[in-house]
């Protein structure tokens, strides 16, 4: 549905159909300029930039020979000049918003340079590339409504993620700015340069400097001080549990106790397919949930609850349909698949599946180009949930069967994992649907589709327990979170 929660006349970004050939035509020759550019980025302040700091380049993750530019790293001198010269934004709520909605305009206008930028230095697919590009303008045009004359809390720390390097960053600040806060961002150190090019057309759209101020470079250092400094009225963070538990430990030392954490963690999102579901429908939504964008989502699905009954037919058809997946370059438009965000990430996932491997509980796996940090979609049996030592971000699908009458037993131990983001179920029973609904404690409920995606002003986005803080981004209880709240005087 497009539009907005609200009722109001925004309505969600088009985006691009990729089924129609000119469209895909249109893409490859806007973007061909942009195949061998290099950006030069860095920290955007409203004060003199320290001349120490150091400069990293980057690398594509799906080409070891592609530069796609440096990034200038925030010294501790930086982050210093940022915080001194931060201001709240005190412009009218309707300038605040038409700045908002300009930048929005900006980035479509953008679209072949941001789509580049992204698939080259975050190896994300061209659909993946779409997506971002609709979400980042969806919360832009969404969170500008929310623009109201209440007082902003002050300063904003928002630390946003790589797999989401343009919307989420994105969705961070507008929230912020929509409430007329100052905002002092730090990107992920892998993808500083979407990031950086974001914020640029952000200042181009009327957002002042000392509004909005980009900080790359390392967590330790900068990310680290932002949230423990007293200066900070509160933090928004989408990432890692352990970093947001750091941040949270920070801010309780160094923070105002009313500053709030806005934080989005991980998951581990099951699935429940029983043995009323359509199996086409499913093995789609299946593939879509666990692979698309290299399974790294907060959102993807880890792990496959299978009835017993259809279990073995379902796994034929999971597996054919696996092979059917195209892994590679994403600046290939028809690549499905593309690499992880770097060779960590790619250790980190290839020792599960080893480990996995040499119990001999590998299904099914897939083969992957051997340049770039490419892992291979792959199956693995499990148990359950239980099983699962840790959130394996990438294009690992874990597998366990279930008997109908053990459902609430597969319902308990998803719940008691703690984590609770997405959840997807197919079923063709009413009353199941409710039941699960009303019994597992998780953020996003998916019934008969994939459970990824979550779409700007309609389907608000977040987690319950170690998945995240709430509220909910993209929905209407968000920029609400970056206004002060008013003291209200109990008389009664
Ligand atoms: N909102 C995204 C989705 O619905 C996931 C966000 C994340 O991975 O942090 O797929």
């Amino acid at each position: 549905h497009p539009e907005n929660l609200f009722g109001k006349d925004r309505v969600n970004s088009r985006g691009f159909d990729l089924r129609d050939p000119e469209v895909l035509e249109m893409i490859e020759q806007a973007r061909a300029p942009w195949a061998s550019h290099q950006w030069q980025g860095g920290p955007l302040l409203a004060g003199d930039l320290s001349r120490d700091g150091q400069t990293e380049t980057v690398i594509n993750p799906a080409r070891p020979g592609d530069t796609v530019g440096q990034v200038g790293q925030s010294t501790p001198a930086d982050v210093e000049t940022a915080l001194s010269n931060a201001r709240i934004w005190d412009a009218p709520p309707e300038e605040r918003a038409a700045a908002l909605r300009r930048a929005a305009d900006l980035y479509e206008e953008h679209y072949a340079e941001l789509f580049a930028l992204i698939a080259r230095e975050a190896g994300k697919s061209q659909p993946d590339c779409v997506a971002e590009l609709r979400e980042a303008v969806d919360f832009l045009r969404y969170y500008a409504d929310f623009a109201s004359a209440d007082a902003p809390r002050g300063l904003f720390t928002c630390i946003s993620p790589w797999n989401f390097p343009l919307a989420i960053f994105t969705g961070q600040i507008a929230a912020a700015l929509a409430a007329g806060n100052g905002v002092l961002a730090k990107p992920a150190e892998t993808t500083s340069l979407v990031a950086w090019r974001a914020a640029q057309l952000l200042h181009e759209a009327g957002v002042p400097a000392h509004a909005l101020q980009l900080l790359p470079g390392e967590g330790r250092v900068v990310g680290t001080a932002l949230s423990s400094d007293a200066r900070v009225n509160g933090v928004c963070f989408t990432g890692s549990l352990p970093t947001a538990q750091a941040i949270n430990r920070a801010m309780a030392e160094h923070l105002s106790p009313d500053a709030p954490l806005i934080a989005e963690t991980g998951g581990l999102n099951a699935m429940i397919v029983d043995s009323t579901a359509l199996p086409e429908q499913a093995i789609r939504d299946i593939l879509a949930s666990a692979f698309q964008s290299a399974g790294q989502r907060c959102s993807a699905l880890r792990i496959l609850y299978v009835q017993e009954d259809v279990a073995d037919k379902m796994l034929t058809m999971l597996h054919g349909a696996m092979d059917e997946l195209r892994l590679g370059d994403p600046w290939h438009l028809e690549t499905d698949i593309g690499p992880v965000i770097n060779a960590a990430a790619k250790k980190g996932i290839d020792d599960h599946v080893a480990a996995a491997r040499s119990d001999g509980r590998v299904l099914h796996r897939l083969k992957a180009p051997s340049r770039g940090h490419f892992v291979a979609p792959v199956s693995i049996r499990v148990g359950g949930i239980e099983n699962i030592e840790r959130e394996i971000f990438g294009p690992v699908l874990h597998v366990a069967t279930f008997k109908a009458e053990d459902l609430d037993k597969v319902i308990a131990a998803i719940n008691a994992s703690g984590y609770g983001l997405t959840f997807g179920l197919h079923t063709r029973i009413d009353d199941r649907v409710e039941h699960i609904d009303r019994h597992l404690h998780v953020g996003n409920v998916y019934v008969n589709r994939n459970q990824i995606g979550a779409i700007v002003g309609s389907q608000p986005f977040g987690g319950e327990g170690l998945s995240g803080t709430g509220p909910k981004a993209g929905g209407p209880h968000y920029v609400p979170r970056f206004r002060a709240v008013p003291f209200t005087r109990n008389d009664g």
